[in-house]
């Protein structure tokens, strides 16, 4: 049995993965609905532009995931307006953004309806496993073992726990003493009705850490804010006022987000790993024990392939070299 903490993207898609193995698993989600974390309010871009190549080969990896698997998915190009780039050597042909700006297309990405995934990853039928909805868990130690305190659990000797939870991977860190050093820092999507009928590529412009792209038929958009925030506490909700320099910032960078078509924004966290690569494999110390988060700004873009990785880490004991480049011991001190 693999007991998984959090039914977000992490946890589904590891819970997807071990019941196509045939491998008994739970997932226990604090939240009476799924989705109220950065994993049902983020752009959903699957984003294969990338200069690290293990993210890089995840991201190819999942793709081919999504295109086989998810109907919502949409196999996109980005307009692309990257920091560093040499228009004189570079082998894509120079394009201009709707902004004005020079930069490059990127075919072979893609966009899904987040929300969607979730809900899919939720509904499907499942033979060797259940979600376990208000199901708050945690991770003690025993005997050298992890074991999960969660309500009317019962975990054996052989079980597995995974923490796929989220921002709450901090207070287990804390509990045992792990220095992954996680950092949440929240983002603000914001929404706009369609009213130009924009339908092309998604828009990126890094040098403004700022993007749009369609969804259905609104526009959604980030202005690039990013701020480190303390972890919640128990209870704590985020009642972010967005920034109000931020539309109209995004109003100069892209003709179709005025300021009358803005409907609404929504915040949410993302848990950065200092090195910016994710914590997927076993703990250092405790052999039953899996973590599965710090998924970034990326969770949506890797997770199948981190997931798929991980189930065979547990199922096997096999880790693939694009693994070991994630795993959690890489942190000593
Ligand atoms: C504004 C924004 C835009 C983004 N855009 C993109 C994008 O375009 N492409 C992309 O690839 N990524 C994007 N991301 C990143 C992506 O959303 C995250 O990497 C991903 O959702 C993280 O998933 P997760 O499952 O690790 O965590 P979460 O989504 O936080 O899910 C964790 C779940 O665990 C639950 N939980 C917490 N503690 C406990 C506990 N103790 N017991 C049980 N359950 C618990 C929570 O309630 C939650 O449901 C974006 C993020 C933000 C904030």
């Amino acid at each position: 049995m693999v007991h998984i903490l959090g039914a977000g993207i992490a946890g589904l898609l590891l819970a997807e993965e071990l019941d196509k193995r045939g491998v008994s698993w739970t997932v226990y989600e604090k939240a009476e609905r799924v989705g109220l974390e950065a994993s049902g309010k983020n752009a959903g871009i699957i984003r294969s532009y990338e200069t690290d190549s293990v993210l890089a080969a995840l991201t190819e990896e999942s793709l081919a995931y999504y295109k086989a698997s998810e109907p919502t998915f949409d196999l996109c190009g980005i307009a692309f307006c990257p920091w560093e780039i040499d228009y004189e050597t570079t082998q894509h042909s120079p394009i201009t953004l709707v902004n004005g700006k020079k930069g490059i297309f990127l075919a072979n990405n893609g966009s899904v309806l987040s929300l969607e995934v979730l809900s899919r990853l939720v509904g499907q039928s499942y033979s060797y496993g259940s979600i376990k909805m208000q199901s708050e868990a945690s991770v003690a130690v025993k005997d050298n073992r992890a074991t999960l305190v969660a309500h009317a659990s019962s975990v054996s000797e052989d079980d597995a726990v995974v923490v796929a939870c989220g921002e709450g991977a901090i207070a287990i860190t804390k509990a045992l003493g792990r220095p992954l050093r996680l950092l949440p820092h929240l983002r603000t999507i914001y929404e706009y009705e369609n009213t130009q009928g924009y339908s092309g590529p998604i828009q990126w412009d890094e040098e403004a850490g700022s993007y749009f792209k369609t969804y259905k038929d609104i526009l959604i958009a980030t202005a690039g804010e990013q701020l480190p925030v303390a972890p919640r506490r128990p209870g704590e909700v985020d009642n972010y006022e967005a920034d109000p320099r931020s539309p109209a910032i995004l109003a100069k960078l892209f003709p179709a987000l005025t300021l009358d078509a803005l409907k609404g924004f929504r915040s949410c966290r993302r848990l950065m790993p200092l090195d910016n690569r994710p914590y997927c494999g076993r703990d250092k110390d405790l052999p039953n024990l899996f973590w599965f988060t710090g998924l970034g700004g990326r969770g949506m873009s890797i997770g199948p392939a981190l997931a798929y990785g991980l189930a065979d880490a547990i199922e096997k004991n096999e880790v693939s070299p694009l693994l070991e480049a994630l795993s959690p011991s890489r942190i000593s001190t």
